[in-house]
């Protein structure tokens, strides 16, 4: 069995979510008519304390649903430098949605406030275009899965009522955030407009994003959606996975972070291998390994002679998921290997 540390995403569905796909009751989701779907839809409004849902295929479908429905052509789109929906979307922003990105290099998914505020257009300026939106992500992804404060989401919010601009949270993994804040989702929800959370990732459901905010919002979405060709029928089979990923594996995720910190706390400990350890706020590890001398390609080869899977991040930087199936012993044997390689490759160079 291999270690697959490549993502979250790698994860399978429960037996819990098999039995629940097997017998899910069904129907025509374009028609309004999955109960399946339309149950999902209402616990995930309810758990995020916002008035509606939509069930999306993909992450990535659900933020460019949410940045049409609150935009219009040629509006400018704040967003951090390297969030996913700027950064990992295919240009879905301009193609998709025909608005442009305002990006700003955030620390740790932090946009400073200034900036953001420098950024709002005045749009009576004839030769200006309108700010349509403001993009955070929580928890950030491409920084090593850091978390916002709930203090700079709640000044990021308020920033936006003066100017009257709506706020679309990524929650790719919002709930690991919730986890790391030691608060309930709707007290990061609360500072925002629309939040799209994704069900197949530390979850584990096999598929599915859910888009919520208002009401009139995710209408706008769901039509959006059907142009996206995202209407599908007896969805209800994949939402029955859904449903059983917010009722019963949010607050496991908590392991995924204590396996995360411990692994990062073995890897801390090899020479070559940089780390920063309190960076490590969730289930995203980012290392260097750039005193190794060693390249990342190399490095990752090796590591797969272990049986073990890890990817590259930007910036020469290897990066390392725990998931719910990361165990403690999975955690040992990854610091093993890395010490192993890290020392073979120490005594080759002398
Ligand atoms: C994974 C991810 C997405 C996209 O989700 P997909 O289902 O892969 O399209 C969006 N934002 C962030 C921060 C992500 O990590």
């Amino acid at each position: 069995m291999k270690i697959d540390l490549r993502s979250d995403t790698v994860t399978t569905p429960t037996q819990k979510m098999r039995d629940a796909m097997r017998d899910a009751v069904v129907g025509d989701d374009v028609y309004g008519e999955d109960p399946t779907i339309n149950q999902l839809e209402e616990l995930a409004a309810k758990v995020l304390g916002k008035e509606a849902a939509l069930f999306v295929t993909s992450g990535t479908q659900g933020n460019q649903v949410a940045v049409l429905s609150h935009t219009k052509r040629g509006d400018e789109v704040i967003v951090e430098e390297n969030a996913h929906i700027f950064y990992y979307e295919t240009g879905g922003l301009s193609t998709i949605a025909g608005v442009q990105a305002r990006t700003i290099k955030g620390i740790n998914g932090q946009m400073p406030i200034a900036e953001i505020e420098q950024s709002i257009r005045d749009h009576t300026n004839i030769h200006f275009p309108r700010t349509g939106l403001i993009c955070l992500e929580n928890t950030h992804a491409l920084s090593g899965g850091r978390i916002l404060p709930l203090s700079y989401m709640e000044e990021v919010y308020r920033l936006s009522r003066q100017h009257s601009i709506p706020i679309h949270l990524d929650g790719a993994r919002l709930f690991n955030a919730a986890i790391g804040l030691g608060v309930h989702p709707k007290e990061i929800a609360k500072y925002t407009d629309t939040v799209q959370f994704c069900l197949s990732k530390g979850l584990s459901a096999p598929m599915g994003s859910m888009l919520v905010g208002p009401k009139e919002t995710i209408e706008k979405a769901r039509k959006w959606r059907k142009m996206l060709g995202g209407g599908t029928r007896q969805v209800g089979i994949v939402g029955a996975a859904g449903i059983v990923a917010l009722e019963e594996m949010i607050d496991r995720l908590e392991e995924d972070h204590l396996h995360a910190k411990a692994l990062a706390q073995g890897l801390s400990r090899i020479d070559g291998i940089e780390i920063d350890v309190d960076a490590v706020e969730s289930n995203i590890i980012m290392l260097s390994i750039d005193g190794l001398g060693m390249s990342s390609e190399e490095f990752i080869n090796q590591l797969n002679q272990f049986g073990i899977l890890v990817t590259s991040a930007s910036l020469n930087r290897i990066r390392l998921v725990t998931h719910r199936e990361i165990t403690g012993e999975h955690v040992d044997r990854t610091v093993e290997a890395i010490k192993e390689i890290a020392v073979n490759f120490m005594k080759v160079k002398q």
